[in-house]
């Protein structure tokens, strides 16, 4: 990215992203491809524009069972040299940008907070805890349906 920051304001380049997985939270993660075009936009400035294939994958809300969602990531990053204390705009380093770390927040702000596998999924059984969506009560279980 160094040569981008060394060329004249309005220069553009782009990069292929394939397969960048991170961590999302202890038992989530994100896989994502797409395309991510860097621009200079003025002598110490870029921006990091992409639309990005994302597939989050994670533990069930209600069951625990492996979820997954694909969801499309818009990224509009800025990066300055030296960003005056603007969470906003990330820094960049030894004419290296962050953009694991824009990505991460937008998967996470793309993740819903009740992760489901299913829209129906029926979750366990808060008294014998079977998975409901593929096994019956326990025997004596006083949720079984009489
Ligand atoms: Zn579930
Ligand atoms: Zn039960």
């Amino acid at each position: 990215m160094g040569e981008i920051l060394a060329g004249e304001p309005g220069k553009s380049r782009e990069y292929h992203l394939d397969s960048i997985r991170l961590s999302l939270t202890e038992n989530s993660q994100v896989q994502i491809r797409g395309l991510i075009a860097i621009t200079k936009t003025a002598k110490d400035t870029l921006i990091a524009q992409g639309e990005f294939e994302a597939e989050i994958t994670g533990e069930c809300s209600r069951c625990l069972d492996q979820a997954k969602l694909s969801t499309v990531l818009r990224l509009a990053q800025e990066y300055a040299l030296s960003p005056q204390a603007d969470e906003e705009i990330l820094p960049i380093e030894n004419g290296q940008i962050n953009l694991a770390e824009a990505l991460y927040y937008e998967a996470l702000m793309n993740t819903p907070t009740v992760f489901l596998c299913r829209s129906d999924c029926l979750g366990l059984c808060p008294e014998c805890g079977v998975n409901l969506n593929r096994e019956e009560h326990k025997e004596g279980c006083g949720n079984q349906v009489k």
